[in-house]
């Protein structure tokens, strides 16, 4: 059995990443400030016997003994990350320093959850991982993609330079039960406006592109890319290849919720990148691994989950 600890562990990633290992006989320790993570999401988890709930914020340092950390603490939906961007900042270069320091200390293994992000708004389609990416530096999306990108650094510095445990994983729009119904990602919106026969909110003509991964297909490859052997360090892309359309998706939801909706304009958020489709075959190459659940499938599961939250 080892000891890991998940920072941001009562997030909609991070609840589920716990349920994994517990289930796998696993000892888990979740830190959380609770910025966007929610008690709700882990409640079902604080009887098991090797599961911790700790309060605590990533940006300052902390002391425990662990095997391996998943560093997934940073608030992910532009709605979230834009409310107070100096801390999104401080959350992922103060986060990855201090889990880093901690991983050198105990050494453990550490697994940053960076994210599809540092590629900006790519001029290379699919993105590979070679792919340096075009980033605004000055923007209202920096605050996090730089953020990220300054944590892949120092993962990759505390690993040349003091041989600390590192894997980088960058994980490409992922979905599924307890995203949080407020934090105004596409997906949760959707679902949300159409369930309440709202207008759906299309921003721009709904051209750009995402692809979108089933919760649980991500969790999958993380744990099997952390048991991979020390030289894979990644960077590697985890994500659904089956690319889509805001439209396309937005028609999904009416067609799946029989919702008596309709499709509205909204402007497009600055920098708001133009289309986004992993290549994973590094990842395959290195894992027994694909994604398994597709979009209509995992919308099910979506739909129903919020279906209940609004019923409470
Ligand atoms: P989330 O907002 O549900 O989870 C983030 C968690 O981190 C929350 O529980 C929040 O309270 C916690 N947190 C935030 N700041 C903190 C701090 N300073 N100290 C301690 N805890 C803090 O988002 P998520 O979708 O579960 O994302 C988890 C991770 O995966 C993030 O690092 C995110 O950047 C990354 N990621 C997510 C996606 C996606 O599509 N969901 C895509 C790429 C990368
Ligand atoms: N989007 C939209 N309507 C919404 C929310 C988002 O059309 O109500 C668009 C958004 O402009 C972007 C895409 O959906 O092009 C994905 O947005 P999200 O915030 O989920 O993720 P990200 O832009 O970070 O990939």
């Amino acid at each position: 059995m080892s000891r890991i600890l998940i920072t941001g562990g009562a997030g909609f990633i991070g609840s589920h990443l716990c349920e994994r290992l517990l289930n796998e006989g696993q000892e888990v320790i979740a830190l959380d400030n609770y910025f966007t993570g929610s008690k709700d999401n882990i409640r079902h988890l604080l009887s098991h016997p090797y599961f911790e709930m700790i309060r605590h914020d990533i940006t300052k340092e902390l002391f425990l003994e662990v095997d391996e950390i998943y560093n997934l603490a940073c608030p992910a939906s532009p709605v979230h990350y834009q409310y107070n961007p100096i801390k999104t900042i401080k959350t992922s270069v103060m986060g990855a320093i201090n889990v880093l320091g901690l991983a050198k200390r105990v050494k453990a293994k550490v697994l940053q959850a960076s994210t599809s992000e540092i590629y900006g708004d790519p001029e290379v389609h699919p993105q590979v991982e070679e792919y340096w990416g075009n980033v605004n530096p000055i923007g209202i999306r920096s605050c996090y993609d730089e953020g990220k990108r300054c944590a892949e650094t120092l993962f990759s510095d505390y690993h040349r330079q003091n041989n600390v445990r590192i894997k980088i994983i960058r994980i490409f729009n992922t979905y599924g039960p307890r995203m949080q119904p407020n934090d105004g990602r596409v997906v949760s919106n959707f679902i949300i406006q159409a369930l309440q026969n709202k207008d759906i909110t299309l921003y721009g003509d709904g051209s750009q592109t995402r692809s979108f991964q089933y919760v649980d297909d991500l969790v999958d490859a993380m744990v099997k890319f952390m048991a991979t052997p020390d030289p894979e360090i990644g960077p590697v892309n985890i994500g659904n290849p089956n690319e889509f359309t805001i439209r396309q998706l937005a028609e999904l939801v009416v067609e799946m919720t029989g919702a008596k909706s309709k499709i509205i304009y909204k402007p497009l958020p600055e920098n708001d990148p133009l289309k986004r489709k992993p290549d994973i075959s590094k990842i395959k190459g290195i894992i027994d691994w694909e994604p398994k659940i597709e979009l209509k499938e995992g919308l099910k599961e979506t739909i129903d989950y919020f279906s209940s939250v609004l019923r409470k």
